[in-house]
Protein backbone atom coordinates (compact mmCIF):
# COMPACT_ATOMS: atom_id res chain seq x y z
CA UNK A 1 0.00 0.00 0.00
CA UNK A 2 1.52 3.42 -0.84
CA UNK A 3 1.09 5.14 2.38
CA UNK A 4 3.44 8.28 1.44
CA UNK A 5 2.77 10.93 2.41
CA UNK A 6 1.28 9.54 5.75
CA UNK A 7 3.27 11.89 8.10
CA UNK A 8 3.99 14.95 6.12
CA UNK A 9 2.19 17.90 7.22
CA UNK A 10 1.85 16.21 11.08
CA UNK A 11 3.40 18.06 13.64
CA UNK A 12 6.28 16.56 16.36
CA UNK A 13 3.51 16.01 18.96
CA UNK A 14 1.30 14.30 16.10
CA UNK A 15 3.69 12.21 15.65
CA UNK A 16 5.51 11.01 19.20
CA UNK A 17 2.05 10.27 19.75
CA UNK A 18 0.54 8.27 16.66
CA UNK A 19 3.79 6.69 15.53
CA UNK A 20 6.02 6.14 18.40
CA UNK A 21 2.82 6.10 21.12
CA UNK A 22 4.64 8.42 23.86
CA UNK A 23 2.54 11.56 25.84
CA UNK A 24 5.58 14.40 25.78
CA UNK A 25 9.12 15.14 24.62
CA UNK A 26 11.52 14.41 27.00
CA UNK A 27 14.30 16.81 28.25
CA UNK A 28 15.61 18.12 25.09
CA UNK A 29 14.09 16.34 22.99
CA UNK A 30 11.39 19.18 22.10
CA UNK A 31 14.08 21.46 21.31
CA UNK A 32 16.35 19.38 19.10
CA UNK A 33 12.92 18.36 17.38
CA UNK A 34 11.98 22.40 16.40
CA UNK A 35 15.27 23.31 15.76
CA UNK A 36 15.24 20.73 12.84
CA UNK A 37 12.08 21.43 11.49
CA UNK A 38 13.33 25.16 11.48
CA UNK A 39 16.05 23.91 9.07
CA UNK A 40 18.67 24.56 11.53
CA UNK A 41 21.80 22.83 12.24
CA UNK A 42 21.84 20.84 15.96
CA UNK A 43 24.26 19.13 18.49
CA UNK A 44 22.60 16.95 20.55
CA UNK A 45 24.48 15.88 23.60
CA UNK A 46 22.63 13.63 25.91
CA UNK A 47 23.79 10.27 27.66
CA UNK A 48 22.93 6.54 26.78
CA UNK A 49 19.30 6.15 27.18
CA UNK A 50 18.53 9.69 27.19
CA UNK A 51 16.53 9.67 24.80
CA UNK A 52 18.25 10.60 21.18
CA UNK A 53 16.67 8.91 18.99
CA UNK A 54 13.74 10.56 18.70
CA UNK A 55 15.39 13.68 17.86
CA UNK A 56 15.82 12.81 14.30
CA UNK A 57 13.21 10.57 13.56
CA UNK A 58 10.61 12.48 14.41
CA UNK A 59 11.39 15.38 12.29
CA UNK A 60 12.22 13.09 9.42
CA UNK A 61 8.98 11.65 9.31
CA UNK A 62 7.11 15.48 9.48
CA UNK A 63 9.31 16.92 6.88
CA UNK A 64 9.23 16.12 3.29
CA UNK A 65 11.59 13.66 1.87
CA UNK A 66 14.07 10.80 3.57
CA UNK A 67 16.08 11.52 6.44
CA UNK A 68 19.68 9.65 6.11
CA UNK A 69 21.23 8.63 9.54
CA UNK A 70 25.05 7.50 9.43
CA UNK A 71 25.57 5.15 11.96
CA UNK A 72 28.72 3.58 12.66
CA UNK A 73 27.73 0.12 13.62
CA UNK A 74 25.42 -2.53 11.56
CA UNK A 75 24.40 -3.73 14.41
CA UNK A 76 22.90 -0.96 15.34
CA UNK A 77 21.40 0.31 12.32
CA UNK A 78 19.59 -3.45 11.61
CA UNK A 79 18.07 -2.70 15.39
CA UNK A 80 16.69 0.77 14.99
CA UNK A 81 15.39 -0.65 11.21
CA UNK A 82 13.81 -3.33 12.82
CA UNK A 83 12.00 -1.40 15.76
CA UNK A 84 10.85 1.31 13.56
CA UNK A 85 9.21 -0.97 10.90
CA UNK A 86 7.31 -2.36 13.44
CA UNK A 87 5.91 0.77 14.28
CA UNK A 88 4.85 1.48 10.56
CA UNK A 89 7.71 3.37 9.86
CA UNK A 90 8.98 3.05 6.28
CA UNK A 91 12.45 2.67 7.53
CA UNK A 92 16.00 0.92 5.88
CA UNK A 93 19.21 0.36 5.74
CA UNK A 94 22.07 0.17 3.51
CA UNK A 95 25.45 -0.88 4.31
CA UNK A 96 28.26 -3.63 3.14
CA UNK A 97 26.90 -6.84 4.44
CA UNK A 98 23.15 -6.70 2.93
CA UNK A 99 23.67 -8.85 -0.36
CA UNK A 100 22.49 -7.24 -3.30
CA UNK A 101 19.14 -8.06 -4.14
CA UNK A 102 18.41 -6.19 -0.72
CA UNK A 103 20.43 -3.38 -1.52
CA UNK A 104 18.70 -3.16 -4.93
CA UNK A 105 15.32 -2.99 -3.20
CA UNK A 106 16.26 -0.66 -0.97
CA UNK A 107 18.04 1.51 -3.61
CA UNK A 108 14.76 1.30 -5.57
CA UNK A 109 12.12 2.42 -2.73
CA UNK A 110 14.77 5.43 -2.14
CA UNK A 111 14.40 6.51 -5.81
CA UNK A 112 10.72 6.14 -5.70
CA UNK A 113 10.02 8.47 -2.36
CA UNK A 114 9.04 4.91 -0.77
CA UNK A 115 11.58 5.96 2.18
CA UNK A 116 10.99 7.79 5.45
CA UNK A 117 14.68 7.18 6.94
CA UNK A 118 17.61 5.58 5.68
CA UNK A 119 20.42 4.18 7.82
CA UNK A 120 23.27 3.89 6.29
CA UNK A 121 27.25 4.07 7.35
CA UNK A 122 29.68 6.66 6.39
CA UNK A 123 32.17 4.63 4.11
CA UNK A 124 28.68 3.56 1.94
CA UNK A 125 27.24 7.23 1.77
CA UNK A 126 31.01 8.61 0.86
CA UNK A 127 30.84 6.53 -2.30
CA UNK A 128 30.11 8.25 -5.58
CA UNK A 129 27.48 5.87 -6.49
CA UNK A 130 25.64 6.45 -3.37
CA UNK A 131 26.29 10.10 -2.89
CA UNK A 132 24.86 10.21 -7.21
CA UNK A 133 21.80 8.27 -5.60
CA UNK A 134 21.06 10.26 -3.11
CA UNK A 135 21.39 13.72 -4.76
CA UNK A 136 18.28 12.79 -7.13
CA UNK A 137 16.91 12.53 -3.84
CA UNK A 138 14.78 14.80 -1.49
CA UNK A 139 16.79 14.35 2.09
CA UNK A 140 14.49 16.05 5.00
CA UNK A 141 17.55 15.89 7.21
CA UNK A 142 21.26 14.36 7.61
CA UNK A 143 21.72 13.10 11.65
CA UNK A 144 25.28 11.82 12.22
CA UNK A 145 24.97 9.02 15.04
CA UNK A 146 27.93 8.83 17.15
CA UNK A 147 29.08 12.31 16.22
CA UNK A 148 31.66 11.69 18.76
CA UNK A 149 33.64 9.52 16.28
CA UNK A 150 34.73 12.49 14.36
CA UNK A 151 37.27 13.69 16.81
CA UNK A 152 40.60 12.12 17.15
CA UNK A 153 40.70 13.26 20.48
CA UNK A 154 37.72 11.30 20.98
CA UNK A 155 38.01 7.47 22.67
CA UNK A 156 36.32 6.44 19.88
CA UNK A 157 37.80 7.96 16.87
CA UNK A 158 36.86 6.64 13.15
CA UNK A 159 38.46 8.41 10.40
CA UNK A 160 35.57 7.60 7.84
CA UNK A 161 34.06 10.21 10.10
CA UNK A 162 36.62 12.73 8.64
CA UNK A 163 34.83 12.67 5.56
CA UNK A 164 31.29 13.59 6.34
CA UNK A 165 32.62 17.95 6.41
CA UNK A 166 32.06 17.43 2.73
CA UNK A 167 27.80 17.11 3.83
CA UNK A 168 27.47 20.99 4.01
CA UNK A 169 28.38 21.33 0.31
CA UNK A 170 27.00 18.11 -1.06
CA UNK A 171 23.65 18.75 0.53
CA UNK A 172 23.56 22.27 1.02
CA UNK A 173 19.89 23.30 2.99
CA UNK A 174 19.47 20.20 4.17
CA UNK A 175 19.51 20.64 8.31
CA UNK A 176 22.14 18.39 9.72
CA UNK A 177 21.80 17.02 13.70
CA UNK A 178 24.71 15.39 15.00
CA UNK A 179 24.33 13.10 17.74
CA UNK A 180 26.85 11.51 20.61
CA UNK A 181 26.86 10.70 24.56
CA UNK A 182 30.72 12.19 24.90
CA UNK A 183 30.24 16.11 26.33
CA UNK A 184 33.32 16.34 27.35
CA UNK A 185 34.55 20.17 25.78
CA UNK A 186 37.36 18.83 23.66
CA UNK A 187 35.01 16.63 22.00
CA UNK A 188 32.22 18.65 21.76
CA UNK A 189 34.04 21.40 19.81
CA UNK A 190 35.73 19.16 18.23
CA UNK A 191 32.63 17.71 16.67
CA UNK A 192 31.20 21.40 15.43
CA UNK A 193 34.89 21.86 13.58
CA UNK A 194 35.12 18.52 11.69
CA UNK A 195 31.14 18.81 10.62
CA UNK A 196 31.83 22.23 9.51
CA UNK A 197 28.44 23.94 11.37
CA UNK A 198 29.92 26.15 13.66
CA UNK A 199 26.51 27.73 13.67
CA UNK A 200 24.70 24.94 15.24
CA UNK A 201 22.69 24.94 18.36
CA UNK A 202 24.15 22.60 21.13
CA UNK A 203 21.96 21.11 23.27
CA UNK A 204 22.91 19.24 26.06
CA UNK A 205 21.22 17.15 28.11
CA UNK A 206 21.97 16.37 32.11
CA UNK A 207 24.22 13.43 32.11
CA UNK A 208 22.84 12.89 35.59
CA UNK A 209 21.33 9.20 35.66
CA UNK A 210 19.93 9.57 39.46
CA UNK A 211 18.98 5.87 39.03
CA UNK A 212 22.70 4.84 38.99
CA UNK A 213 24.55 4.20 41.84
CA UNK A 214 28.48 4.13 41.89
CA UNK A 215 30.61 2.49 43.58
CA UNK A 216 34.64 1.57 43.30
CA UNK A 217 36.01 -0.87 45.24
CA UNK A 218 40.02 -1.74 45.45
CA UNK A 219 40.11 -5.77 44.07
CA UNK A 220 40.68 -7.79 46.58
CA UNK A 221 38.62 -11.11 45.36
CA UNK A 222 37.70 -10.48 42.15
CA UNK A 223 35.39 -13.13 41.83
CA UNK A 224 33.93 -12.96 45.49
CA UNK A 225 32.96 -9.37 44.78
CA UNK A 226 31.79 -9.76 41.27
CA UNK A 227 29.50 -12.72 43.03
CA UNK A 228 28.32 -10.12 45.84
CA UNK A 229 27.02 -7.50 43.58
CA UNK A 230 25.26 -10.19 40.93
CA UNK A 231 23.47 -11.74 44.02
CA UNK A 232 22.84 -8.14 45.47
CA UNK A 233 21.80 -6.55 42.35
CA UNK A 234 20.73 -8.47 39.13
CA UNK A 235 17.50 -9.71 39.96
CA UNK A 236 15.76 -11.08 37.40
CA UNK A 237 17.68 -8.97 34.86
CA UNK A 238 20.66 -9.22 33.69
CA UNK A 239 24.41 -7.79 34.26
CA UNK A 240 27.46 -7.05 32.18
CA UNK A 241 30.98 -7.56 33.52
CA UNK A 242 33.75 -5.43 31.66
CA UNK A 243 36.72 -7.29 31.20
CA UNK A 244 40.42 -6.25 30.24
CA UNK A 245 41.20 -8.93 27.77
CA UNK A 246 39.10 -11.46 25.83
CA UNK A 247 40.54 -14.30 27.53
CA UNK A 248 39.33 -13.12 30.84
CA UNK A 249 35.99 -13.12 29.34
CA UNK A 250 35.90 -16.35 28.84
CA UNK A 251 37.00 -17.32 32.43
CA UNK A 252 34.71 -15.04 33.65
CA UNK A 253 32.04 -16.54 31.92
CA UNK A 254 32.74 -20.16 33.14
CA UNK A 255 33.37 -18.82 36.89
CA UNK A 256 30.08 -17.88 36.27
CA UNK A 257 28.36 -20.72 34.94
CA UNK A 258 30.16 -22.90 37.96
CA UNK A 259 28.34 -20.72 40.05
CA UNK A 260 25.06 -21.01 38.18
CA UNK A 261 24.32 -18.00 36.47
CA UNK A 262 23.26 -17.99 32.81
CA UNK A 263 26.97 -16.47 31.53
CA UNK A 264 28.10 -16.11 27.97
CA UNK A 265 31.42 -14.20 26.47
CA UNK A 266 31.41 -11.42 24.62
CA UNK A 267 34.10 -9.86 22.24
CA UNK A 268 34.96 -9.14 18.95
CA UNK A 269 37.14 -12.21 18.12
CA UNK A 270 33.86 -14.65 18.72
CA UNK A 271 32.96 -16.48 15.07
CA UNK A 272 29.80 -14.05 14.49
CA UNK A 273 27.11 -16.97 14.86
CA UNK A 274 27.98 -16.84 18.11
CA UNK A 275 28.50 -12.88 18.76
CA UNK A 276 24.46 -13.20 17.39
CA UNK A 277 23.48 -15.78 19.42
CA UNK A 278 24.81 -14.17 22.35
CA UNK A 279 22.85 -11.29 21.38
CA UNK A 280 20.11 -12.78 20.97
CA UNK A 281 19.46 -14.41 24.37
CA UNK A 282 20.62 -11.00 25.68
CA UNK A 283 17.67 -9.46 23.93
CA UNK A 284 15.21 -12.12 24.65
CA UNK A 285 15.13 -11.12 28.59
CA UNK A 286 15.96 -14.05 30.32
CA UNK A 287 18.16 -13.14 33.04
CA UNK A 288 21.53 -13.46 32.72
CA UNK A 289 25.20 -12.32 32.58
CA UNK A 290 27.28 -10.92 29.84
CA UNK A 291 31.12 -10.82 30.49
CA UNK A 292 32.56 -8.85 27.86
CA UNK A 293 34.94 -6.38 26.42
CA UNK A 294 34.42 -2.88 25.54
CA UNK A 295 33.23 -4.52 21.90
CA UNK A 296 29.91 -5.60 24.01
CA UNK A 297 28.32 -1.51 23.50
CA UNK A 298 26.76 0.20 21.06
CA UNK A 299 23.41 -0.70 20.26
CA UNK A 300 23.00 -3.01 23.47
CA UNK A 301 19.65 -1.87 23.96
CA UNK A 302 18.33 -4.17 27.02
CA UNK A 303 15.88 -2.07 29.68
CA UNK A 304 16.58 -3.93 32.52
CA UNK A 305 20.65 -4.35 32.80
CA UNK A 306 20.64 -3.99 36.38
CA UNK A 307 24.48 -4.14 37.01
CA UNK A 308 27.37 -3.06 35.38
CA UNK A 309 30.91 -4.44 36.58
CA UNK A 310 34.41 -2.90 35.43
CA UNK A 311 37.30 -5.34 36.44
CA UNK A 312 39.94 -3.33 35.56
CA UNK A 313 40.23 0.52 35.42
CA UNK A 314 38.41 1.93 32.00
CA UNK A 315 40.63 4.32 29.71
CA UNK A 316 38.63 7.45 30.39
CA UNK A 317 35.67 8.79 32.23
CA UNK A 318 33.63 9.21 28.94
CA UNK A 319 33.97 5.30 27.99
CA UNK A 320 33.28 4.20 31.72
CA UNK A 321 30.04 6.64 31.51
CA UNK A 322 28.96 5.32 28.28
CA UNK A 323 29.39 1.75 29.63
CA UNK A 324 27.73 2.28 32.84
CA UNK A 325 24.71 3.82 30.87
CA UNK A 326 24.10 0.61 29.86
CA UNK A 327 22.24 0.35 32.71
CA UNK A 328 19.10 0.85 34.06
CA UNK A 329 17.81 2.22 30.58
CA UNK A 330 14.46 1.74 32.30
CA UNK A 331 14.76 4.19 35.16
CA UNK A 332 14.49 1.46 37.32
CA UNK A 333 17.64 1.74 39.86
CA UNK A 334 20.80 0.09 38.76
CA UNK A 335 24.42 -0.61 40.07
CA UNK A 336 27.56 -0.13 38.38
CA UNK A 337 30.84 -1.22 40.44
CA UNK A 338 34.00 -0.63 39.04
CA UNK A 339 37.22 -3.07 40.41
CA UNK A 340 40.76 -1.51 40.60
CA UNK A 341 44.06 -2.07 41.63
CA UNK A 342 47.13 -0.34 41.91
CA UNK A 343 48.48 -3.29 39.12
CA UNK A 344 45.84 -2.34 37.11
CA UNK A 345 46.56 1.64 36.92
CA UNK A 346 50.42 1.18 36.89
CA UNK A 347 50.16 -1.10 33.66
CA UNK A 348 47.61 1.19 31.53
CA UNK A 349 49.82 3.95 32.63
CA UNK A 350 52.86 1.64 31.62
CA UNK A 351 51.38 0.84 28.37
CA UNK A 352 49.97 4.30 27.23
CA UNK A 353 53.94 5.64 28.16
CA UNK A 354 55.09 3.14 25.93
CA UNK A 355 52.53 3.42 23.22
CA UNK A 356 53.20 4.53 19.53
CA UNK A 357 50.14 6.74 19.27
CA UNK A 358 51.32 10.22 18.04
CA UNK A 359 52.53 12.34 20.94
CA UNK A 360 49.39 14.58 20.85
CA UNK A 361 47.02 11.97 20.75
CA UNK A 362 48.75 10.08 23.72
CA UNK A 363 49.19 13.64 26.28
CA UNK A 364 45.11 13.50 25.54
CA UNK A 365 45.02 9.87 26.46
CA UNK A 366 47.37 10.09 29.33
CA UNK A 367 44.60 13.25 30.49
CA UNK A 368 41.54 10.95 30.12
CA UNK A 369 43.30 7.94 31.97
CA UNK A 370 44.12 10.46 34.98
CA UNK A 371 40.96 11.89 35.35
CA UNK A 372 39.54 8.36 35.61
CA UNK A 373 42.49 7.38 38.48
CA UNK A 374 41.08 10.12 40.22
CA UNK A 375 38.05 9.21 40.10
CA UNK A 376 38.48 5.98 41.77
CA UNK A 377 40.30 7.08 44.49
CA UNK A 378 38.27 10.34 45.50
CA UNK A 379 36.78 10.66 48.50
CA UNK A 380 33.90 13.28 47.73
CA UNK A 381 30.58 12.02 45.94
CA UNK A 382 31.34 9.98 42.80
CA UNK A 383 28.48 11.06 40.68
CA UNK A 384 29.41 14.60 41.43
CA UNK A 385 33.17 13.94 40.42
CA UNK A 386 32.04 12.38 37.42
CA UNK A 387 29.27 15.05 35.95
CA UNK A 388 32.58 17.49 36.61
CA UNK A 389 34.65 15.92 33.92
CA UNK A 390 32.34 16.31 31.53
CA UNK A 391 31.69 20.15 32.57
CA UNK A 392 28.52 19.70 34.43
CA UNK A 393 28.12 20.91 37.91
CA UNK A 394 25.55 19.10 40.55
CA UNK A 395 24.94 20.94 43.38
CA UNK A 396 24.67 18.73 46.02
CA UNK A 397 25.92 15.41 46.44
CA UNK A 398 24.15 12.59 44.87
CA UNK A 399 23.37 11.11 48.63
CA UNK A 400 23.72 7.38 47.28
CA UNK A 401 27.03 6.83 45.89
CA UNK A 402 29.45 4.68 47.99
CA UNK A 403 31.53 7.97 49.13
CA UNK A 404 27.85 9.36 50.06
CA UNK A 405 26.75 6.46 52.02
CA UNK A 406 29.39 5.71 53.77
CA UNK A 407 32.24 8.28 53.59
CA UNK A 408 35.68 7.47 53.38
CA UNK A 409 37.78 9.38 56.03
CA UNK A 410 41.58 9.67 55.65
CA UNK A 411 44.52 9.57 57.63
CA UNK A 412 48.01 10.86 57.73
CA UNK A 413 50.15 8.39 55.68
CA UNK A 414 53.34 9.95 55.85
CA UNK A 415 54.96 7.77 57.65
CA UNK A 416 53.72 4.36 55.49
CA UNK A 417 54.59 6.27 52.35
CA UNK A 418 57.77 6.34 53.25
CA UNK A 419 58.33 3.10 54.24
CA UNK A 420 57.12 1.84 51.09
CA UNK A 421 58.79 4.01 48.69
CA UNK A 422 62.32 3.49 50.90
CA UNK A 423 61.42 -0.45 50.52
CA UNK A 424 61.09 0.09 46.54
CA UNK A 425 64.39 2.09 46.81
CA UNK A 426 66.31 -0.62 48.83
CA UNK A 427 65.58 -3.53 46.77
CA UNK A 428 66.45 -2.28 43.94
CA UNK A 429 62.57 -0.84 42.06
CA UNK A 430 62.05 -4.55 40.52
CA UNK A 431 59.73 -6.17 42.52
CA UNK A 432 56.16 -5.64 42.22
CA UNK A 433 53.62 -5.29 45.42
CA UNK A 434 53.54 -9.00 46.69
CA UNK A 435 57.40 -9.34 47.39
CA UNK A 436 57.58 -5.79 48.67
CA UNK A 437 54.86 -6.02 50.69
CA UNK A 438 56.83 -9.75 52.01
CA UNK A 439 59.78 -7.38 52.52
CA UNK A 440 57.89 -4.90 54.49
CA UNK A 441 56.30 -7.16 56.67
CA UNK A 442 59.08 -9.33 57.59
CA UNK A 443 58.29 -12.63 55.56
CA UNK A 444 60.94 -15.16 54.50
CA UNK A 445 59.75 -15.50 50.61
CA UNK A 446 61.92 -17.50 48.29
CA UNK A 447 62.18 -14.50 46.58
CA UNK A 448 63.37 -12.54 49.49
CA UNK A 449 65.95 -15.33 50.48
CA UNK A 450 67.15 -15.77 46.70
CA UNK A 451 68.21 -11.83 46.82
CA UNK A 452 68.85 -12.02 50.35
CA UNK A 453 66.45 -9.19 50.96
CA UNK A 454 65.91 -10.10 54.83
CA UNK A 455 69.76 -8.09 54.86
CA UNK A 456 68.18 -5.18 54.29
CA UNK A 457 67.55 -2.39 56.95
CA UNK A 458 64.11 -2.55 55.84
CA UNK A 459 62.84 -6.06 56.20
CA UNK A 460 60.03 -5.89 58.87
CA UNK A 461 59.50 -2.24 58.98
CA UNK A 462 56.00 -3.01 58.34
CA UNK A 463 55.32 -5.64 61.10
CA UNK A 464 52.62 -3.99 62.55
CA UNK A 465 49.54 -3.69 59.61
CA UNK A 466 48.19 -5.87 57.30
CA UNK A 467 49.49 -7.15 53.99
CA UNK A 468 45.72 -5.61 53.06
CA UNK A 469 46.63 -2.39 54.45
CA UNK A 470 49.98 -2.39 53.04
CA UNK A 471 48.57 -2.86 49.31
CA UNK A 472 45.84 -0.17 49.64
CA UNK A 473 48.98 1.76 50.56
CA UNK A 474 50.43 0.81 47.45
CA UNK A 475 47.35 1.26 45.66
CA UNK A 476 47.45 5.13 46.75
CA UNK A 477 50.63 6.00 46.07
CA UNK A 478 50.55 4.43 42.43
CA UNK A 479 47.50 6.66 41.87
CA UNK A 480 49.58 9.83 42.93
CA UNK A 481 51.94 9.05 40.75
CA UNK A 482 54.83 8.70 43.45
CA UNK A 483 55.55 4.50 42.30
CA UNK A 484 55.33 3.61 38.17
CA UNK A 485 55.62 0.29 36.66
CA UNK A 486 59.32 -0.03 35.36
CA UNK A 487 58.94 -2.39 32.93
CA UNK A 488 56.60 -5.05 31.17
CA UNK A 489 57.06 -7.55 34.09
CA UNK A 490 55.48 -6.04 36.59
CA UNK A 491 58.31 -4.12 38.71
CA UNK A 492 57.65 -1.14 40.59
CA UNK A 493 59.78 1.71 40.71
CA UNK A 494 59.88 5.27 42.23
CA UNK A 495 58.64 8.21 40.16
CA UNK A 496 61.07 10.44 41.35
CA UNK A 497 59.65 14.08 40.90
CA UNK A 498 56.50 12.89 43.34
CA UNK A 499 58.67 9.96 45.70
CA UNK A 500 60.98 12.75 46.32
CA UNK A 501 59.16 15.53 48.44
CA UNK A 502 57.38 12.48 50.43
CA UNK A 503 61.00 10.88 51.11
CA UNK A 504 62.13 13.97 52.56
CA UNK A 505 59.23 14.64 54.60
CA UNK A 506 58.23 17.85 52.69
CA UNK A 507 54.79 16.82 52.36
CA UNK A 508 52.15 15.53 54.24
CA UNK A 509 50.84 12.29 52.97
CA UNK A 510 47.04 12.06 53.22
CA UNK A 511 45.45 8.59 52.30
CA UNK A 512 41.75 7.71 52.23
CA UNK A 513 40.80 4.44 54.60
CA UNK A 514 38.91 2.01 52.23
CA UNK A 515 35.51 2.23 54.53
CA UNK A 516 33.30 1.37 51.81
CA UNK A 517 35.55 -1.93 51.07
CA UNK A 518 35.36 -2.82 55.02
CA UNK A 519 31.60 -2.34 54.85
CA UNK A 520 31.44 -4.16 52.09
CA UNK A 521 33.29 -7.11 52.92
CA UNK A 522 31.55 -6.88 56.67
CA UNK A 523 28.31 -7.53 55.00
CA UNK A 524 29.01 -9.56 52.37
CA UNK A 525 30.86 -11.93 54.98
CA UNK A 526 27.77 -11.76 57.25
CA UNK A 527 24.86 -11.95 55.01
P1 LIG B 1 19.89 7.05 23.23
O1 LIG B 1 19.99 6.87 21.74
O2 LIG B 1 20.06 8.45 23.67
O3 LIG B 1 20.78 6.10 23.99
P2 LIG B 1 17.24 6.09 22.80
O4 LIG B 1 16.87 7.01 21.72
O5 LIG B 1 17.58 4.67 22.43
O6 LIG B 1 18.42 6.68 23.67
O7 LIG B 1 16.07 6.10 23.88
C1 LIG B 1 16.18 5.40 25.09
C2 LIG B 1 14.84 4.87 25.52
O8 LIG B 1 13.98 5.92 25.93
C3 LIG B 1 14.10 4.14 24.40
O9 LIG B 1 13.59 2.95 24.92
C4 LIG B 1 13.02 5.10 23.97
O10 LIG B 1 11.91 4.42 23.46
C5 LIG B 1 12.70 5.84 25.26
N1 LIG B 1 12.21 7.20 25.00
C6 LIG B 1 12.82 8.14 24.27
N2 LIG B 1 12.10 9.29 24.24
C7 LIG B 1 11.00 9.07 24.99
C8 LIG B 1 9.87 9.88 25.35
N3 LIG B 1 9.73 11.14 24.94
N4 LIG B 1 8.94 9.31 26.14
C9 LIG B 1 9.07 8.04 26.56
N5 LIG B 1 10.10 7.23 26.26
C10 LIG B 1 11.07 7.73 25.48
ZN1 LIG C 1 27.43 10.70 45.78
Amino acid sequence: IDRFPRHVGDTPEDVLHRVFGFQTFRGLQEDAVSAVMNGEDVLVLMPTGGGKSLCYQVPALCRKGVGLVISPLIALMEDQVAGLRQLGVRAASLHSEMDYQDQQTVQEDLTCDQLDLLYISPERLLTSYTLNLLKRCRLSLIAIDEAHCVSAWGHDFRPEYRELANLKQLFPGVPRIALTATADPRTRSDILTALDMPQAHVLMGSFHRKNLFLQAQPKLSEIRQVLDALSRHMGQGAAIVYCGSRKKTETMARQLREKGYTAFAFHAGLPPAEKKNVLLRFRSGEPMVVAATIAFGMGIDRPDVRAVIHLDIPASPEGYYQQIGRAGRDGESSHTLLLYSGEGVARARYWLEESQAPEGEKRAMQGRLESMISLTETTGCRTQAILACFGETLHEPCGHCDNCLHPPSTFDATEAAQKVLSTIYRTGERFGALQLIAVLKGKMTEAVERHALHHLSVFGIGKDKTDTWWRMVIRQLIARGAIGMTGDHGGLGLRRDTARPILRGDIVVSLREDASLRHAMAASSTS
